[in-house]
């Protein structure tokens, strides 16, 4: 074998478990210990300061600068305690991951050259600047100004990693302008909090919040970092653009749920160790249906702070992996013909009060609440069903998307056969039959005596992206590298904007006198079906779906440029403006970034699949060539030309095939470099990611085809790149 390569494999195959010690401690000991939560703030703040920053995190008290002078004192003792040298603001940037600057927290007690001290200012903990103009910001530093600023989100914990104090941040442009993910869904936050408290008087007066919470699902997949190495493809673009499918991979079904190798299983608890001392909650792992293929999830929590978890687990999947000398693979298709992966997002709306806004109830009124929260939910995912689309859009996601293993890129919304009875009813009865409950007064669901515990169960449908299951919506669309911000932004705004449209819609039907409960029967049983579009119950994989939604007239763009026109839409424009979560001018230098990255992304890809074929796959194969020519050759130097030509018969096939390969690879590569150069001079960024969309995208598969045969067809000897079969399957 290729000596690099057998060296890489057998390297990957002998590695034995990392052992990791910790402390002796139970979970519950350590959980938390490295954020500044509640404990610490008790044993760090004065009594006074503790009350006070309690009422700031209430919304009861402005966070003004005495205060902040009294936290940031005690958080840098606390930080110092752990180890801390050095401070961060860590925000959002609208790239992939997150950004972070450290400063250490030394300064000159007097004149320079003396005595150096620690130390921590409220003003440093509460705001800093940071230069705008350097990260995406997509044309707003020439509307606006460049100076960008970062401020401590209050809700969100400070946290220790390594030595550096990190503070959760806003970025935001001198003007305001949002230039993070986090700006705006504090915004959106905010508004749904505010829209659908307002419903929830209509129900119980006494409700003052109202919480969107989110319980995210990671999945990821591990590689031996020696074989990741190996390949540049992995290393630069984080998945695989060539390489035949293995011979086996996921047909047997046999790695979901399966028994959790040594040395993945070491690497789980180290990573779910560090977890816990962050305040992530993790709950479940498992291994997923491809192999190599694993997913982490937390219990879920309030989604500003959940979002930050996220982020906080990612690159702490990072830091881990090195440890057990894996990589891990965020990318939503690292390997082609086995499932991607993806980020469940399980949303939900809950009250101050402990009410689950999507359980159903026991009595009427909790369950005319209940439905007027799932109504109005689908309600909002029809009418933006285009961009929530977009919101989850992305070069790497769109490999995963319409799969045959993940949603199709078509939203719609699964209910289970009976919340979906349920529903229809409800649209077609009269007032009076509406409300009517059984004996026990839970809903009726047609078959009257259904135990409550079948309702939190309600029957699975893997293929749609936007399930209801018992309690929650579980959106599945979302990609598996990118933080939950984005999406979570156009979910909970669009939300907030149809809370809004409802209580107005039920106000004026109250102010002409129609009975408070009449009324909201009437419109809900108005979104019903005006949104029943959106529903959908059946295989959201099959051809027939497409079809079917197209005349639903649902959006089923497939081009990852032209979904996120979605966001520029009259209607997307108008629900962000009404929610005041994005302005038009936000909305536009968003979009500008999005379609600027997604070319890029594509160039990338690009280049590093015309590298690789042309530097690494054609000469081998020219290789392997030539040595079945000189055989060939050699055949008829030495047999009479009769029997020479029988014998030589398969290497010359051999010949004629690959040099057919070689020929078209190198074609389609030369042809992919020139679109590349076309779309390169567009000017409109727009018009250059459709493009690249449009015309680069697709010699991707007719190269990929062409190196995949050659694959096959080459000695496994010289073959360059770790192969699937080597890459999949830890032991
Ligand atoms: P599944 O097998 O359905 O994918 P998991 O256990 O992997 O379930 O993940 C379910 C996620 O949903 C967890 O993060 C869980 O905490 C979260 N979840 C449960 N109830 C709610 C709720 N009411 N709102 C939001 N998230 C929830
Ligand atoms: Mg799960």
């Amino acid at each position: 074998m290729n000596s690099l390569r057998f060296k890489v494999v057998s390297e990957a195959f002998a590695k034995e478990p990392v052992q990791v010690e910790h402390p002796a401690a139970t979970t519950s000991e350590y959980f938390g210990c490295r954020v500044f939560g509640p404990k610490q703030m008790a044993k760090y703040l004065s009594k006074e300061t503790y009350r006070a920053f309690l009422c700031v995190l209430r919304g009861e008290k402005p966070f003004n600068l005495d205060i902040a002078e009294q936290v940031a004192a005690g958080m840098k003792t606390w930080a110092i305690d752990l180890g801390a040298t050095h401070y961060t603001h860590w925000f959002q940037p609208l790239t992939e991951g997150t950004a972070e600057k450290h400063d250490s927290f030394i300064e000159y007690e007097g004149l320079p050259g003396g005595t150096v001290i620690e130390e921590f200012s409220g003003k440093l903990l509460a705001q800093r600047e940071a230069d705008g103009s350097s990260f995406p910001n997509g044309g707003i530093r020439n509307t606006f100004e460049a100076r960008g600023y970062t401020a401590w989100d209050t809700s969100s914990p400070a946290f220790v990693v390594d030595d550096t104090l990190c503070i959760p941040t806003v970025f935001v442009s001198y003007t305001g302008e949002a230039l993070d993910y986090k700006t705006p869904l504090l915004r959106a936050l905010h508004a749904v909090d505010e829209a659908a408290t307002d419903v929830c008087h209509y129900f119980d007066p006494s409700v003052k919040k109202v919480y969107s919470y989110l319980g995210w699902e990671q999945e990821y997949f591990l590689i031996d970092e020696g074989l990741y190495a190996a390949r540049p493809d992995l290393l630069l673009t984080g998945r695989t653009l060539i390489g035949h499918e293995s011979a086996k991979n996921q047909q047997l079904s046999d790695h979901y749920f399966g028994a959790i190798p040594p040395r993945v299983q070491a690497f789980m608890k180290e990573l779910e160790y560090e977890a816990y001392r962050y305040a992530i909650p993790c709950k479940t792992r498992h291994n997923e249906v491809a192999p190599n293929q694993f997913e982490l999830a937390p219990i879920y929590g309030e989604t500003n702070l959940a979002v930050d978890q996220n982020l906080l687990l990612m690159s702490l999947m990072h830091r881990v992996a090195a440890r057990h000398g894996f990589r891990v693979l965020l990318h939503e298709k690292p390997f082609d013909g086995v499932n991607g992966s993806g980020k469940h997002n399980n949303f939900s709306l809950g009250t101050d009060n402990g009410i689950g806004l999507l359980t159903p109830g026991r009595t009427q009124e909790e369950n005319l609440r209940f439905l007027t929260f799932l109504v109005n939910i689908l309600m909002a995912v029809y009418k933006h069903n285009g961009l929530i689309k977009a919101s989850v859009m992305t070069a790497g996601n769109a490999n995963r998307l319409g799969g045959h293993e993940a949603p199709p890129a078509i939203i719609s919304a699964f209910l289970g056969s009976q919340i979906s009875a349920v529903l229809d009813r409800f649209a077609s009865a009269s007032y009076e039959e509406a409300l009517v409950f059984d004996a026990a007064r839970r809903m009726q669901l047609g078959l009257p005596h259904i135990p409550e515990v079948m309702l939190d169960n309600t029957d699975r449908n893997r293929t749609s992206p936007f399930a209801f299951t018992g309690n929650r919506f579980e959106f599945r669309a979302v990609g598996s590298s990118v933080g939950c911000g984005c999406t979570m932004i156009a979910l909970t705004s669009a939300v907030a904007a149809q809370l809004k449209d409802f209580k107005q819609e039920v106000d004026s039907l109250i102010n002409k006198g129609t009975d408070k409960e009449k009324a909201i029967v009437e419109v809900l049983q108005r979104y019903i079906r005006e949104s029943s579009p959106i529903r959908f119950e059946g295989n959201g994989y099959s051809e027939e779906w497409r079809m079917e939604a197209q005349k639903r007239g649902l959006n089923c763009e497939s081009s990852v440029p032209l979904c996120y026109d979605a966001y520029l839409s009259p209607s997307s424009i108008e629900m962000f403006a009404q929610t005041s979560v994005l302005s038009e001018a936000e909305l536009r230098a968003r979009n500008e970034v999005k379609w600027d990255t997604y070319t890029k992304k594509i160039q990338i890809e690009a280049r590093v699949l015309g590298d690789i074929t042309l530097g690494s796959i054609l000469p081998v194969a020219t290789r392997y060539q030539s040595m079945l020519l000189d055989n060939v050759y050699k055949m008829h130097q030495i047999y009479p030309k009769d029997k020479a030509e029988i014998l030589a018969e398969p290497d010359s096939d051999t010949i004629e095939q690959i040099a057919n390969h070689i020929a078209a690879a190198k074609t389609a590569v030369e042809a992919m470099v020139e679109e590349r150069k076309k779309a390169n001079v567009i000017s409109d960024v727009r018009a250059r990611a459709i493009a690249y969309h449009d015309n680069v995208l697709p010699f991707f598969s007719t190269i990929r085809y062409h190196v995949d045969h050659l694959e096959l067809l080459v000695d496994d000897d010289l073959w360059p790149l770790p192969k699937y079969r080597e890459m999949l399957f830890i032991n």
